[in-house]
């Protein structure tokens, strides 16, 4: 059966570059929630027009606007595909809607990852953040620059991109919002004995060790 697992942890906590990882290093795929939204905002659907200036306040979409997307994803994965939920569930409603959902489809929730970091750090790792509008390789001002300036060291495009909702203001609500509705759902998967707890703060590739020891125990 498919390895399906949550990658938990508020905004900037690593769980894109993470995911992205185990993609590329285990065949896994990433469902972003937060990832569709932005998908469906650009594509101008009537959910993204709904969900835009939810998102720019960096409050949370419906659960039920949420849940339907990635039901619509996961459907257009195979069974056999293992999963990493990035940015879903977030609250106590999305957690129930998950456990139907993989229920539904004899699928089973095998980790939650959360990656401790803390706050004022974040805010910081956050608002520096950018991408390449082309393959979506992963900069900072501060601590990573393209080796040669303005051209992605991966793809060479000159484009990039930052997020509207990664300015100061709008990161200390998705936070407020992740310590009010997300951190609560933990002690549900506690309960199950799923739950890995994994420092964020540490480098990059040390958080990936450490995830891959939990996914694959030597
Ligand atoms: P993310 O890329 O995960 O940081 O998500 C960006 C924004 O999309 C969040 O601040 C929310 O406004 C919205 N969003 C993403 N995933 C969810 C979710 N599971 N529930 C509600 N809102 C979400």
């Amino acid at each position: 059966m498919a390895l399906d697992i949550i990658l938990l942890g508020p905004p900037g906590a690593g769980k894109g570059t993470q995911a992205t990882r185990l993609e590329s290093d285990h065949g896994m795929v990433q469902l972003s929630t937060g990832d569709m939204l932005r998908a469906a905002v650009k594509a101008g659907t009537p959910i993204g027009v709904q969900a835009q200036a939810v998102m720019d306040a960096g409050e949370l979409v419906s659960d039920d606007i949420v849940s339907g997307l990635l039901g619509e994803k996961l459907d257009a994965r195979g069974p056999d595909v293992p999963v990493i939920f990035d940015g879903y569930p977030r609250t106590a409603t999305q957690a129930q809607v998950l456990d139907t959902l993989l229920s539904d489809r004899g699928r089973t929730l095998d980790h939650v990852i959360e990656l401790e970091v803390d706050e004022d750090a974040l805010v910081d790792r956050i608002t520096g953040r950018f991408t390449c509008g082309s393959c979506g390789e992963g900069y900072h001002d501060r601590y990573k620059l393209p080796a040669v300036d303005g051209v992605c060291d991966k793809c060479g495009s000159k484009e990039f991109k930052r997020r509207p909702d990664d300015n100061a203001e709008t990161v200390r609500t998705r936070m407020a919002e992740y310590r009010a509705k997300t951190a609560p759902i933990l002690p549900i998967y506690d309960a199950r004995g799923i739950v890995s707890r994994v420092d964020g703060m540490a480098d990059m590739n040390a958080v990936s060790q450490a995830i891959e020891a939990i996914l694959h125990p030597a």
